[in-house]
């Protein structure tokens, strides 16, 4: 059993709150995501405007990230670096970033990323306006950043984006994720998407990662459970197909639902997809395959 996970926060969590990645008591650990099935996961860098340095909160997290992953995990870029890592024994996941403020907005660190870190995903903001993006939409500036991820084969984040700067990735042609976001009609948050969007992703061959937070899936928080999730995966593959689904967990990002406690709760999604009327191969896809194809496979370098 594999799963490829879109969206995690663990990263993070385990600078701020000085844990382990091998073993801790958060939602994702090593442990346990490599006990019963395959775990690949973009362990993704998170800041937000409570920090004032954000590119030395990036390399700070890079340090500590790289320290906890030595030995166990080798971040991925295509299939062949992801056959080469299972080969060594290593755990293979992906690197992004949630915002380009982690980044500076700077195409240079950016690239540095790319080179040194084997960085393949970025966001454009976390939720506030930067020199790449306002109310408008995309900045000339962020055009630029964009047009360069779509020189270097990196795909764009567009889960934090309001939907105007969504359109404003999508027309550009770039490769286009909205990594941790549901279907705005079943729950009607910004951060999920219009049934428009669904259709535009799906339609530019872009990808959907199905968010685990309970505040995304259900207006009743409390009502919240693992069968929404289905219930987002049904809507979304309705509008989009299933070729654009993948998971886009949240991990220690967000609040769980009834049904999901952590990555040990994978499984249980995998089951409830198929209760849910998914047949095993499409199952398959949303779990793993689509993201591999996307990510890691024909991929540049
Ligand atoms: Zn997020």
């Amino acid at each position: 059993m594999r799963f490829f996970d879109l969206h995690t926060d663990t990263a993070s969590v385990i600078y701020d709150e000085k844990k382990s990645l091998l073993q801790n008591d958060l939602h994702v650990d090593l442990t346990r995501a490599g006990k019963h099935f395959e775990y690949t996961a973009f362990l993704t860098l998170f800041s937000d405007s409570r920090y004032t340095d954000m590119t030395g909160r990036y390399d700070a997290l890079m340090e500590n990230l790289l320290g906890e992953c030595k030995g166990r995990v080798a971040f991925v870029k295509n299939a062949a670096e992801y056959a080469d890592a299972k080969d060594k024994g290593l755990m293979p996941m992906c690197l992004a970033v949630e915002g380009a403020e982690m980044l500076g907005c700077d195409p240079e660190k950016l690239l540095y990323a790319v080179r040194e870190h084997n960085l393949i995903m970025s966001g454009i903001t976390w939720n506030n306006p930067n020199p790449l993006y306002d109310e408008n939409g995309l900045t000339p500036k962020g055009f630029e950043y964009v047009r360069i991820c779509m020189e270097h084969d990196i795909a764009v984040d567009v889960s934090h984006l309001h939907d105007k700067g969504t359109w404003d990735v999508l027309g550009t042609g770039a490769k286009t994720v909205a990594s941790h976001s549901n279907a705005r009609s079943l729950c009607p948050v910004g951060r999920n998407l219009p049934d428009e969007l669904i259709v535009g992703i799906g339609k530019r061959g872009g990808l959907i990662g199905l968010n685990f937070y309970k505040a995304f899936l259900n207006p009743d928080l409390s009502a919240a459970s693992i069968d929404d999730v289905v219930a987002h995966a049904k809507h979304i593959a309705g509008l989009a197909g299933v070729e654009t689904l993948a998971i886009g967990s949240d991990f220690d990002g967000a609040g769980m639902p009834h049904g999901i406690t952590g990555v040990e709760s994978l499984p249980a999604l995998r089951e409830a997809l198929i209760n849910g009327g998914f047949t095993p191969a499409e199952t398959e896809q949303i779990c793993y395959e689509n993201a591999f194809r996307f990510f890691l496979e024909g991929k540049k370098g």
